[in-house]
């Protein structure tokens, strides 16, 4: 039987640029997926331990390196490939997002589960889709789990991500973001980054709230994104 209660889902706060990284799976079976896995590999591992639960695949929402370790600021940020010399699971990115991935992360093609928009991954009785949402960058994703939106870069509390960045275009997280506009307004909006107040919302409030989810047109986007 199908039921919204077999969703398991926990949000942490991790390193100094407010990442939010997420355990999604089944109550049930006690498989989780880890999203964004980043900054401190050890204590998410322990989490999971310590919560009883078995790690089936991490979801990257993206390549940028405070998502998924790497380069970046002049630092080196832990993240899947520390990983994956601890667990043996399959990372799971958009296709077009897995090159970058790779560039960035160092890790090798057999460690990828290259996918496609309207993938899935089902854990236990919980299926998770795989959106692909432009924008930020060529190969963004959402995942969606029952009522459960984990957005990543794309869609935040009251705001969205940024457009100004090497591999960005702002027309299409404009189409992006009227997909997402179109999902049903209980969906709980969990962001990549604890940019709000709120760490969490939903559909509908940021219909309400967030200009930039609210935009019609493309003419109207250009006015309001200026370019
Ligand atoms: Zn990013």
């Amino acid at each position: 039987m199908e039921t919204q209660d077999d969703l398991y889902i926990e949000q942490l706060l991790c390193g100094p640029m407010q990442n939010f990284v997420y355990l999604v799976g089944s109550k049930r079976t006690r498989e989780v997926a880890l999203v964004d896995p980043a900054w401190a590999i050890d204590p998410l591992l322990e989490r999971i331990d310590e919560k009883g639960l078995t790690l089936k695949a991490v979801l990257v929402t993206h390549y940028h390196p405070d998502h998924c370790g790497g380069h970046m600021m002049g630092q080196e940020i832990e993240g899947v490939a520390a990983l994956l010399e601890r667990k043996g699971v399959k990372i799971y990115i958009n296709k077009h997002e897995a090159d970058g991935l790779r560039k960035v992360t160092g890790v090798s093609e057999s460690d990828l589960e290259r996918v496609d928009s309207e993938d899935a991954l089902t854990l236990g009785d919980v299926e998770i889709r795989f959106l692909h949402t432009p924008g930020h960058t060529p190969g963004s994703q959402c995942f969606l789990a029952r009522n459960a939106l984990v957005s990543g870069d794309t869609l935040f509390v009251r705001s969205c991500g940024r457009v100004d960045l090497p591999g960005s275009d702002p027309a299409q997280l404009h189409q992006s973001l009227r997909q997402l506009a179109g999902l049903p307004e209980q969906t709980v909006l969990y962001p990549g980054h604890h940019y709000s107040e709120e760490s969490q919302s939903t559909i509908g409030q940021e219909l309400a709230t967030n200009p930039y989810l609210r935009v019609p047109t493309e003419e109207m986007w250009r006015e309001l994104m200026g370019y």
